[in-house]
């Protein structure tokens, strides 16, 4: 990978050219070993106002686009990141540190949700068509659209918020983390050659960056996935020019074992949902709420998976299981493990050999704690999963639901009607039925509470990049 650590290769996008920062650089560490991975362009808060200048100047001929052309654009941008598949999963495991293959996993993910949104079809409502009048309802862009991605699925999530703003007939100016800017940076390469100058820009930084995009003035919505606490910032920055606004912002995902659950068949499975990505995803399992009689028995089940993880540097072959993406995430989830032990949890994993450097940690199922310890109360995003006891089901379910959050939730059991009954008690916008975390482009995606605003996906996710207009025609 030596061609990645060319230092000149990361610049921003800005009206259609390729540019240096004038903030200068910022360092982006591989998470495997804890040193430079490159080095990239940092903007200035005056770079984010020639974004924004270019990207309204340009929507007005990228609105007026007819969508066919839109749709075909987006099928010729779905065409070049398959051609840059390679880079762009290396790109990914340098800055982000999952192995290979869930880092080709994401970028065949973005390829696949390019394509389903480039399909979209906005609908025309015709609401009266009588002899004197016809009423119709149109969905139009909104303009600029800021859109804010961050660490954890650093690609995924900008195509996530970019495809459907451009097929919507949007600008947008994405701020990828800054942390994990370099594959969003190749994905806005991508995009600009495919489309005119200022439809798609990018402008690296910190949050300083973040908040002078978010809450400028010209932007008309901002699509945000990160921290409730940010996305709160956001909201109140949104607040002068009424900005829309769609937030993916933390969970705390509980999933509820029934007591008839096939523990042989769901363990394998719950432990991938818990430890996606090393847990540092949005809408993983965090907190697993077992039947008493089978809580001994799953809890042990899920060590043996645990223990059997290769964890390492994402780019070996036999790596299973990444680091924790940052220094700050990872001395937080640390904290919150070893709170956990303090306060009598008994970790059933998490003893193999970790690389020396890097921010290594196993995953570490935790057994003997209560509702009441950090881990289960703050969402980890990190790999640990507290497993929790309840004798009776309804105990369990007011449980989940004693969350600020309401993301996902899920039910795992042999009988699909007794699930169903339960998984509509769970306040959260999705819930999964012998399953966690799984996303598809074509089902809307969205929290309750302080886990969101909006939702993503389909043509609920589409029409969120739009504003509804009611045309009257007089026919007489
Ligand atoms: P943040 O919410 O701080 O960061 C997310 C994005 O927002 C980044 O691009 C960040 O930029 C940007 N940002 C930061 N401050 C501002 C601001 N004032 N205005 C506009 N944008 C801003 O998340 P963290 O990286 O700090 O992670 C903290 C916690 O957030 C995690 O522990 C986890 O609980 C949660 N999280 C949730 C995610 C999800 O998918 N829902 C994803 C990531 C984190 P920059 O990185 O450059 O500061």
């Amino acid at each position: 990978m030596q061609h990645i650590n060319m230092l000149n290769e990361f610049k921003l996008i800005i009206n259609g050219q390729s540019c240096l920062g004038e903030a200068g650089e910022l360092d982006i560490i591989n998470p495997a070993t804890a040193t430079l991975a490159a080095r990239c362009a940092k903007a200035s808060i005056a770079q984010v106002d020639q974004a924004v200048t270019a990207a309204k100047a340009a929507f007005k001929g990228w609105q007026r686009c007819s969508h066919e052309e839109r749709k075909s654009i987006l099928h010729k941008i779905a065409d070049g990141i398959e051609k840059h598949a390679e880079t762009l999963a290396e790109l990914i495991v340098l800055e982000q540190g999952k192995p290979l293959a869930l880092a080709q996993m994401e970028v065949q993910g973005a390829i696949g949700w390019t394509r389903y949104t480039a399909g979209l079809d906005l609908p025309v409502e015709i609401i009266e068509d009588s002899e004197q009048k016809r009423i119709e309802r149109h969905y139009q862009p909104l303009g600029v659209v800021a859109s804010i991605t961050p660490w954890n699925w650093p690609l995924m999530i900008a195509v996530w918020h970019i495809m459907p703003a451009l097929r919507a007939g949007n600008v947008v100016i994405n701020k990828p983390s800054e942390f994990t800017p370099l594959a969003t940076l190749k994905l806005c390469e991508i995009i600009q050659q495919e489309v005119p100058a200022g439809v798609i820009s990018i402008v690296v930084g910190d949050g300083e960056v973040g908040e002078a995009l978010s809450s400028h003035p010209d932007v008309q919505k901002v699509v945000f996935t990160g921290s409730t606490r940010t996305g709160q910032h956001i909201m109140s920055g949104a607040v002068k020019t009424l900005k829309h606004l769609t937030l993916e912002l933390g969970g705390n995902d509980a999933g509820i074992v029934l007591p008839d659950a096939d523990l042989d068949q769901i363990a394998n499975r719950i432990f991938d949902m818990a430890f996606l990505n090393g847990g540092q995803t949005c809408a993983a399992l965090k907190r697993l709420y077992v039947h008493e009689s089978q809580y001994d028995a799953l809890a042990q089940k899920l060590a043996d998976i645990a223990n059997a993880q290769v964890v390492g540097d994402g780019m070996a072959a036999e790596t299973t299981f990444g680091p924790v993406q940052n220094k700050l995430q990872y001395d937080k989830v640390k904290a919150l493990i070893a709170d956990a032990i303090a306060q009598g949890a008994k970790a059933l994993s998490g003893n193999q050999m970790l690389p020396e450097q890097g921010y290594f940690i196993a995953p570490t199922i935790l057994t003997g704690l209560d509702d009441a310890c950090r881990v289960v109360q703050e969402e980890q995003f990190g790999p640990v999963l507290p497993i929790l006891k309840y004798q009776s089901i309804d105990d369990a379910i007011a449980r989940a639901n004693a969350s600020e959050f309401g993301l996902g939730g899920s039910i795992w059991s042999q009988d699909l009607k007794a699930a169903q009954f339960y998984a509509a008690q769970l306040q959260c916008g999705t819930v999964w039925i012998n399953t966690h975390a799984e996303v598809v482009p074509h089902a809307a995606f969205g929290g309750w509470k302080m886990s969101g605003i909006g939702a993503e996906f389909g043509l609920e996710g589409l029409l969120e990049n739009t504003i509804g207009q009611t045309l009257h025609i007089n026919k007489n």
